[in-house]
């Protein structure tokens, strides 16, 4: 590491800065990149299930839809980078991508690390420097106008010093990953505010739930309704995971947003499930007689069978007040064909950061300049990715928002 001042020292080699320390560096900056884990990019390296959903292929009237809580912060990055231009950089580099129902997109490799391995060696190539095991605990500004960044590199403390500083030290999911938030606490240092931090897109956990002992047991086509103090305030249909506390899956995450904010608004949270929304209960009904016409079928467990997973149905009996071992009549069957349109979830809690795919809330966008990303507040100092006031929904969209605004912050931090 040289002694004089770099033009600029990035803090967190994730996503957005890596893109912006090679894209700084390609503009002929000189970047110190550090980063405290062993190896750059570690939740990219984890992301989509270890395939990288990197971008989605949604137009950008779309795809800023899907973005919380203002997705137009986002119109200058998109404007400079976006997704055609992420594929086509990423082809750039050796990564060939491709498109999945959804609009997602890929690595044709379906492996994650191998965008990462791209990345950081085009960042290398580029000329950046990237410093591993180098944790920052200090940032400071002196009064010649330099950041001076003080961080532990195997035991040992160092200082460099920069004209400008990016902080892209990402959020609180995922902690293992690296992202324990250090950058929110220099930025308050530096002056800034944050809105609240929560978890989202996470596990969403139900009252009385681990008894049943669920093993991540997959439902599709159900319809999910959740109800704020007795409001339908979200609907969704899809996939649901029934988890050991709670509820997960695809229409889960998306809708966990609303519900974590209800919650933490100390609101009643409530989850109504329709399990066969295809069908009306007239429809269900004349299927249960057919199920039950000339068949052996004379106790409601047995019937059950028919119609859904065995571990479901333990819970299932005890949300229709029935007994699995009970006779079939008209009342338990009108009881199952209730249940099966409408089945109600208190919602208890949320899983932590741990287990939650984003950070909501972060660095106030009101204080950044969408157009640089750089801090309205403090010259000289940038933000990029996760670390913002910005979360998305799954789908590619959080990553491209990390690339997008580390390429803008980067190539505002030329010299
Ligand atoms: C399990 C999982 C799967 C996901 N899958 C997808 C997906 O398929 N598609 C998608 O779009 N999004 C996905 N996401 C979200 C996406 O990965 C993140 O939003 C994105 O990686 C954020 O990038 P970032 O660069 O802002 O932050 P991060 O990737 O979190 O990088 C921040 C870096 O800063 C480092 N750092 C922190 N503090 C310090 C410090 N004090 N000193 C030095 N370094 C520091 C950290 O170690 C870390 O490497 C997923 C997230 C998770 C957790």
């Amino acid at each position: 590491m040289k002694s004089l001042p770099f033009d600029i020292i990035i803090v967190g080699a994730g996503a957005a800065g890596v893109t912006a320390a090679g894209r700084a560096a390609g503009l002929g900056a000189s970047v110190l990149l550090l980063e405290k884990m062993e190896k750059p990019l570690r939740k990219l390296r984890i992301s989509g299930k270890g395939r990288g959903n990197i971008t989605n292929s949604k137009p950008i009237e779309e795809f800023l839809q899907k973005i919380h809580p203002d997705g137009s912060f986002l119109r200058p990055a998109f404007s400079l980078f976006f997704n055609t231009q992420l594929v086509k950089f990423m082809g750039s580099i050796g990564v060939r991508t491709v498109e999945e129902r959804g609009g997602r997109i890929f690595p044709a490799s379906q492996k994650a690390w191998d965008v990462a391995e791209a990345l950081q060696k085009w960042a290398r190539r580029m000329g950046a420097e990237i410093l591993c095991n180098a944790q920052v605990t200090g940032i400071a500004r002196g009064e010649n106008g330099l950041f001076s960044v003080t961080f532990n590199q195997n035991g040992a403390k160092r200082t460099a010093y920069s004209a400008k500083l990016l902080l892209a030290t990402g959020g609180l999911a995922y902690p293992a990953t690296g992202s324990t938030g250090d950058g929110y606490s220099f930025a308050k240092k530096l002056g800034h505010s944050l809105t609240p931090v929560r978890p989202s897109l996470v596990p969403i956990e139900v009252a009385g739930f681990s008894k049943f002992g669920f093993d991540d047991l997959q439902m599709r086509n159900v319809k999910v309704a959740a109800a704020a103090n007795g409001k339908i305030v979200d609907e969704a249909f899809g996939e649901l995971t029934l988890t050991k506390f709670g509820v997960s899956g695809p229409i889960i995450l998306r809708m966990s947003r609303g519900i974590v904010d209800a919650l933490q608004a100390q609101r009643e949270v409530k989850l109504l499930l329709d399990w066969k929304p295809a069908l009306s209960k007239l429809q269900l009904q004349n299927r249960l007689k057919r199920e039950l016409q000339g068949s052996s079928i004379s106790d409601v467990g047995s019937l059950l069978r028919k119609l859904m997973p065995a571990p479901l149905i333990p819970f299932f009996t005890e949300q229709a007040k029935l007994q699995a071992r009970a006779k079939v009549c008209e009342n338990s069957e009108r009881k199952i064909v209730d249940t099966l349109k409408s089945c109600t979830l208190q919602v208890s809690g949320y899983r932590p950061f741990s287990e939650a795919i984003i950070t909501a809330g972060g660095i106030s966008l009101s204080e950044v300049d969408a157009n640089t990303m750089q801090s309205k507040l403090v010259p000289g100092l940038y933000f990029a990715g996760e670390l913002l006031d910005v979360d998305a929904d799954t789908g590619g969209y959080n990553l491209q928002m990390a690339f997008s605004t580390g390429w803008l912050a980067g190539g505002e931090c030329k010299m």
